[in-house]
């Protein structure tokens, strides 16, 4: 098992030590972990500062990896947060860095927060939802360093700001923009991940779920990873077995994991 999105006390949001992340792994038989921490240059409006110092962290996932050999192999990852302003300076980042594996996501849109809901002011659901799907479309045609696209349709989370809950929603309506997005992925050999954290904000469904997991493996997508997106100790590769059932249910065979920015397919 591979849980391929966790945060530890590197991330702004999350004050877990990574030698806890790595104690639960173990127990939870997971196998590899990468530390995917928050580096978002651009995020209005939050007191919060998503940045970490690569150098800390790169000693901390060193001396992790000495003690926990024998039972885990440690990934040096990075979520990086998307916003074309930053795009030159997060291209610098992961260039100048060692990373073996780099989720790249939209947690700003139209310059604003999705996680506090000043995205959906003024806004119908409708254009939200349109908004939403054409400015991961751009960002993944305007900036290509990354591996896997991380967690489309994290807006979900947040629908309870408009009053909406996703399954009254039309989601084929964005089908179009979304197999774009999917081809462009595919064309320049980046992925999706399949992201487990919708459950345990309670919409009970991954983030994508599996009509857009079937629609990115028709697009051709043969790159995807799955992770829990954890903040704490709670969620350490948790529901890394029901994210390999729904690849199979969409016709994958195997799971994409990384070393070194290099993708392996490994069966589920
Ligand atoms: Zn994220
Ligand atoms: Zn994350």
């Amino acid at each position: 098992m591979f849980d391929y999105h966790v945060h530890t006390s590197f991330s702004a949001d999350s004050k877990m030590p990574m030698k806890v992340a790595c104690e639960t792994a173990i127990k939870n038989g997971v196998k590899e972990i990468a530390f995917t921490e928050h580096m978002d240059y651009f995020y209005p409006n939050c007191d919060l500062t998503f940045e970490f110092d690569y150098q800390e962290y790169a000693s901390q996932v060193e001396l992790m990896r000495s003690e926990f050999s024998k039972n885990l192999t440690i990934l040096k990852a990075v979520e990086m947060g998307l916003h074309p302003s930053t795009f030159e300076r997060s291209n610098h980042f992961i260039s100048e860095n060692h990373f073996d594996f780099v989720i790249g996501s939209a947690h700003i849109v139209d310059d604003l927060d999705l996680h506090n809901g000043d995205y959906f002011e003024g806004k119908s659901l409708e254009r939200s939802l349109e908004i939403y799907f054409k400015t991961v479309n751009q960002y993944v045609k305007e900036y290509e360093n990354f591996d896997v696209l991380g967690h489309l349709t994290l807006i979900k989370r947040y629908l309870h700001f408009v009053k909406s809950d996703w399954k009254t929603i039309k989601w084929e309506n964005y089908f179009d923009i979304v197999e774009d997005t999917f081809k462009v992925l595919v064309q320049t050999n980046r992925g999706i991940e399949v992201n487990m954290s919708g459950y345990r904000y309670r919409i009970d469904c991954s983030l994508p779920n599996l009509p857009f997991v079937k629609l990115y493996r028709e697009a051709g997508g043969e790159i995807i990873t799955v992770g829990t997106d954890a903040h704490t100790k709670h969620f350490v590769g948790n529901q890394i077995d029901e994210g390999y059932e729904l690849l199979k249910a969409a016709g994958f065979k195997y799971v994409t994991t990384y070393r070194e920015r290099k993708p392996s397919f490994m069966a589920i």
